[in-house]
């Protein structure tokens, strides 16, 4: 069983997008320039965007923090989106997630400017994800698809499993598993799928991104599979100093001596999204995306 690093692969790419920023410097080149804006004072968000912003740091972006109380209206956050749009100076830009109620996320994400959606989650890069065009792909489904790549993990007619049909994990990572050049047959489950226990035991490669802590249990994994877990969720512990910790959808100790390969949680598909989107704002400001 071969344990994927997430952390480690995301500190090797983290080291190859600043060497690349070197590189650019060195050329006298623009340095890419990340912008985040962020609405409130939710203790995880705040969390998220702070690393994202210390991330920028090391790798040689500059990067810009732009805040509003969680009282801002829906009109002025457009007004924000819409002047990033056109400053040239920013190469891409996230909204942090969740909003306020009376803030329509819908219509937030609409509003960027795909070229500068480097959470790829505006429809335009959705929809050319899907067309098989060069896109902004979501974090966490790029993160998955890299530690896929860098392990040497072969896709080819395998038999493929996403549980989950969420639009930031389980929908896009089905659909770029069976794309062209990775070729996976793909089956994708959600709650009202039925003998997921049958279909899951078929499977080469099980993605388990259903927020359900320990659902993927050992029966229903065969032998020599590869496990990739994306679920969070915080239980109570009495055995951290902290009180709580994290447990992934699968019941690791079961499951992962039948696998050929397997993600922890934490220290799996986590880390690699931080990485993702520096690799997005990186290809922004490269436009290798839109040329
Ligand atoms: P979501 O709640 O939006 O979607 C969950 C999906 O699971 C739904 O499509 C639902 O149909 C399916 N589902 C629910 N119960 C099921 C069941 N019993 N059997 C089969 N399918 C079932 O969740 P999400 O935003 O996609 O996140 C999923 C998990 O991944 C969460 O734990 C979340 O915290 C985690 N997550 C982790 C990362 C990361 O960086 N590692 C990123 C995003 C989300």
């Amino acid at each position: 069983m071969i344990l994927i690093d997430g952390k480690k692969t995301s500190e090797i790419l983290q080291s190859e997008i600043a060497q690349e920023v070197d590189n650019m410097k060195n050329k006298g080149e623009k340095v890419p320039h990340l912008a985040a804006v962020l609405v409130g004072h939710d203790g995880g968000s705040e969390t998220y965007v702070a690393g994202k912003v210390k991330a920028c740091e090391r790798v040689g972006f500059e990067s810009t923090l732009i805040r509003f109380e969680d009282t801002v209206s829906e009109k002025e956050l457009l007004d924000c989106i819409g002047k990033l749009n056109l400053d040239s100076k920013i190469d891409g830009f996230i909204v942090q997630l969740p909003l306020p109620k009376h803030i329509s996320e819908e219509k937030i994400i609409e509003a960027i400017n795909p070229h500068k959606d480097v959470d790829g989650f505006n429809p335009v890069n959705v929809g050319r994800m899907v067309a098989g065009l060069p896109a902004f792909i979501a974090a966490t489904p790029f993160g998955i698809m890299e530690l896929i790549k860098r392990y040497g993990i072969e896709t080819a007619g395998k038999n493929c499993v996403v549980i989950g049909r969420s639009n930031i994990v389980g929908r896009p990572i089905s659909i770029l598993l069976s794309q062209k050049g990775i070729d996976c047959t793909v089956t994708l489950c959600h709650s009202r799928t039925k003998n997921l226990k049958e279909i899951c035991a078929e499977a080469d490669i099980i993605v388990a991104a259903l927020g359900m802590a320990e659902f993927l249990t050992g029966e229903m994994v065969k032998q020599g599979a590869v496990v990739i877990d994306v679920g969070i969720t915080r239980v109570v512990s009495d055995k951290t100093k902290s009180g709580w910790k994290l447990l992934g959808d699968v019941k690791f100790d079961e499951v992962a001596p039948k696998c050929s390969y397997i993600t922890p949680v934490p220290g799996g598909v986590g880390p690699m999204t931080i990485a993702s989107l520096l690799y997005n704002t990186l290809l922004s400001t490269k436009r290798e995306i839109y040329k």
